[in-house]
């Protein structure tokens, strides 16, 4: 227990939070956006007394951090590609995996020129769209968000207002997959990380059903309810040439490929994520 009149050092905070949550990193992370500083800051004040404000910050976090929740709703931001994303339980954590899905899309997107006209279709955080439009031209380039869940569009939203200038070239739609984009528009490349667990999966972890919005996870009795609704309404969306790119579960490459091929998509094939495990699909529009 702290006394309210002492003075007490951001290294002893840090000591104190390290032994009371038990992870360090997530310790350290805790104590940077208590202090609203980088890591390099905050090494330099880890001598000087913490300002009561921060150490109510702190404090709060801590309790949180102590009922379960994951640490990144905790910071309430996370890194993704090369932005820094508020995220909270109206959105899915954004995933190393989804990483790996927002590099393929930019890359497909990058070999359309002069103009490229890319869909991330329940965007949630807005972490696939918001990575395309920022590392694609400014030039040329237009990024549609889309999402069913007006809590999640408000959080792609304030992310949106984080991009700076490639911000310009992004529009946000609200609806369920195709219906929430204008029937005029047509894409070069369709991307999504759709909600793909089947319902009561064992497989689905305790802290990821207890904290991640269910709605943006559990997609029928085989998971794959959702990727049929974009398989199916994708041709329609394409330009004749244009990519559809999907993350899904570890267990779901064949599935997701027969969908495909069976909807009249060529060059289908299946990518790993980093575990090794089947995980992106990607087919084209002949
Ligand atoms: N990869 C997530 C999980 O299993 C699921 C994400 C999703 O359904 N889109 O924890």
């Amino acid at each position: 227990m702290r006394d309210a009149d002492q003075t007490i050092s951001w290294s002893e905070l840090l000591r104190e939070t390290e032994a009371i949550i038990g992870d360090r990193a997530h310790a350290r992370w805790i104590c940077e956006t208590a202090t609203s500083s980088t890591p390099d800051e905050f090494r330099a004040m880890l001598d000087q007394p913490a300002g009561e404000r921060a150490v109510g910050h702190l404090d709060a976090m801590v309790a949180r951090y102590r009922t379960g929740e994951p640490i990144q709703y905790v910071l309430g931001s996370w890194g993704f590609r090369r932005l820094d994303l508020a995220v909270d339980r109206r959105v899915l954590i954004p995933r190393p995996e989804t990483e790996q899905l927002a590099e393929m899309a930019i890359e497909k997107a990058a070999t359309f020129g002069p103009t490229r006209t890319v869909a991330d279709l329940g965007t949630g955080s807005g972490a696939i769209g918001l990575s395309i439009a920022d590392e694609l031209p400014i030039e040329g380039t237009t990024v549609w968000l889309t999402d069913a869940s007006d809590d999640a569009l408000a959080v792609a939203q304030a992310n949106l207002a984080g991009l700076g200038r490639a911000a310009i070239n992004v529009r946000i739609a609200h609806g369920s997959w195709f219906d929430a984009l204008p029937d005029d528009v047509m894409f070069d490349v369709i991307v999504s990380n759709p909600p793909y667990v089947a319902d009561g999966s064992v497989e689905l972890e305790p802290i990821v059903a207890d904290w991640e919005p269910t709605s943006a996870l559990l997609s029928g009795s085989d998971g794959l309810d959702d990727i049929e609704v974009i398989v199916a309404g994708a041709p329609a969306r394409l330009r004749p040439g244009g990519w559809l790119l999907l993350e899904h579960g570890h267990d779901q490459g064949d599935s997701v490929r027969a969908l495909l091929e069976v909807a009249g998509f060529v060059d289908v094939e299946t990518k790993r994520d980093l575990a090794d495990l089947d995980r992106i699909t990607a087919g084209r529009r002949p």
